[in-house]
């Protein structure tokens, strides 16, 4: 994959640069800019929705505004992606591959928390320039800090953690919403043959999400205002083994129950959408998604095949057991599997339980085994499934898909079997494959393309072409007037815009900034992140 990197005015911000004109910027836009992120949204979902009538807001923001496909991050998982929209930088600058990164170059993980975000985010750049910015149900946003504004911490929190800055928002959201909530644990047993129970309980979630908003909106000023909405998310992972006939779960019964109630969950949204936009009324707004969703029918077990293959070896089980005994405090993924369950000097390759969508595979770098990348390459190359077919495996080298200076903490590949259709699977089985999902509500999983949807009188009638979840966060320093670090990633995208606005509205570039992280977080929340995230089918 090539990135290039495009510029608008690059002229105009070296002459701003040279004479020093980068502070107040008054004559620069003071646009009210609402983004709503709809975690997962597809056109393949949504399109048909709104050419028969289910999604008529959206449908005139396609006819009247800017859309097209939103290229994530890889892996597409919310957690780097939706930190990578946060940034505008692509993982290899962030260290951001998963929801768990490694921060140094060994096996020690810890979760994506707002240590990451805090400094380095769209938000941040907007608070320091005197803009109000207001944030609510961002993922691992937790926990809170003071900026600007106001923040509400979204999914990898609890409601009955302190979740929002100011901390006294907290009484305010659960008043207005009878109880604030964050999360519906959609893959949980509790939810097995338990549709309707699912349903119901999403749609409540997704209300008060929206109502949180809807107060927060009325009763506070703001120039940015960004609420993510998190259940459009879970729903397709439960529910698209009826949306598909091919799909190993389908049911003609439950399609015929449950498609219905699937598109009027969508209809819901698409009506918060109107809601917010009306209270809002906003200068600008973006409808964005992190990772597009398509069917997930099958499961693939990596570190099996690793083993297989003779590149992992597993410690006796004397050795683990003495292991468990000694009870570590590490609760961390990585370092556990490896000082728990591997025989690290017979190691040469190994996936860790970073998710389960996309496989990654690390290898082992102390053994320094010659050829080792293309020896797997090549096998996975000739990958057969239980009936002998051959797969089709998309292999990413981090070389080739990011740039900068924690590209190195990157897994050594990242696979992925027949377009994402297969889970890639972490434990070790006693099998290869299984030919139905491994959770019988993750029945669809995420893919490369999201959507991004744009309106305003500034935004041109267009369909987007070219656009990267880490264009986004110089788009909304743009639209607000703020410098834009020269060190982004992303790209302004011209014919987004109409002529005469760009023309008026000249991008102003500021100083590097170089990625920080915030050294005041309680590392004690890990765990309490860690439980949430499995609870939820993250891990
Ligand atoms: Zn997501």
């Amino acid at each position: 994959m090539t990135i290039r990197l495009r510029r608008t005015n690059v002229k105009f911000s070296i002459w701003i640069l040279k004479f020093g004109f980068t502070e107040g910027l008054s004559f620069m836009s003071n646009t009210k800019v609402l983004v709503i992120g709809l975690d997962g949204a597809t056109f393949d979902v949504i399109g048909p929705l709104m050419d028969n009538g289910t999604m008529p807001c959206l449908k005139s923001m396609k006819e009247t505004g800017a859309s097209g496909k939103l290229t994530s991050v890889i892996p597409p998982v919310t957690a780097p992606a939706w930190f990578s929209l946060a940034s505008g930088k692509n993982p290899g600058k962030t260290g951001v591959f998963g929801f768990q990164v490694r921060t140094k170059d060994d096996f020690e993980f810890e979760y994506l928390s707002s240590r990451f975000f805090k400094g380095n985010s769209f938000w941040d750049l907007l608070s320091e320039q005197g803009k109000t910015v207001g944030l609510v149900n961002y993922p691992m946003l937790f926990p809170p800090y003071p900026i600007n504004g106001f923040m509400v911490s979204g999914l990898g929190s609890s409601p009955d953690q302190e979740i929002t800055y100011p901390e006294s928002l907290k009484d305010e959201l659960n008043q207005v919403t009878s109880g604030y909530e964050i999360r519906v644990n959609y893959s949980d047993k509790h939810y097995r043959d338990a549709d309707d129970l699912l349903i119901t309980d999403i749609n409540r979630v997704l209300d008060k999400n929206v109502a949180a908003a809807l107060h927060l909106m009325k009763t506070r000023d703001w120039d940015l205002f960004m609420v993510v909405i998190s259940v459009t998310d879970w729903i397709q992972h439960a529910l698209w083994k009826y949306l598909d006939p091919s799909h190993p779960l389908y049911d003609q019964g439950k399609h015929e129950k449950y498609q219905p109630e699937f598109d009027r969950f969508w209809g819901r949204v698409d009506d918060a959408i109107a809601r917010l936009m009306e209270q809002a009324q906003p200068g600008v707004t973006f409808i964005l998604s992190d990772h597009g969703f398509g069917p997930m029918k099958k499961a693939f077990y990596l570190n099996t095949w690793l083993q297989k293959q003779g590149y992992l070896k597993k410690k006796g089980f004397l050795k683990k057991l003495f292991k468990r005994r000694a009870k570590g405090e590490d609760t961390r993924k990585g370092s556990r599997l490896l000082k728990e369950k591997l025989d690290v000097q017979k190691t040469a390759a190994f996936c860790l339980e970073q998710n389960i969508l996309l496989g990654n595979i690390y290898f082992n770098h102390a053994q320094d085994k010659p050829g080792l990348r293309e020896e797997i390459r090549k096998k996975l190359n000739d990958l057969t499934d239980s009936s002998g077919n051959r797969i089709d495996v998309k292999m990413y080298q981090p070389e080739d898909v990011y740039w900068g200076e924690h590209t190195h903490l990157a897994p050594d590949l990242f696979i992925v079997l027949d377009d994402f259709k297969y889970s890639v699977e972490f434990r070790l089985s006693d099998r290869l494959f299984l030919d139905r999902p491994s959770n019988p509500n993750r029945t669809g999983s995420h893919r490369l393309e999201g959507i991004m949807m744009v309106q305003g009188p500034m935004i041109s009638k267009t369909k987007i072409e070219g656009a990267h979840i880490y264009d986004i966060a110089s788009h909304i320093l743009y639209l607000s007037g703020v410098p834009i670090p020269e060190d982004l990633d992303g790209k302004i995208i011209n014919h987004l815009f109409t002529p005469s606005y760009l023309e008026s509205h000249p991008a102003v570039y500021g100083k590097p900034r170089p990625f920080v992280m915030d050294e005041g977080f309680r590392r004690s929340d890990h765990v309490e992140v860690e439980k949430r995230l499995k609870a939820l089918g993250y891990l």
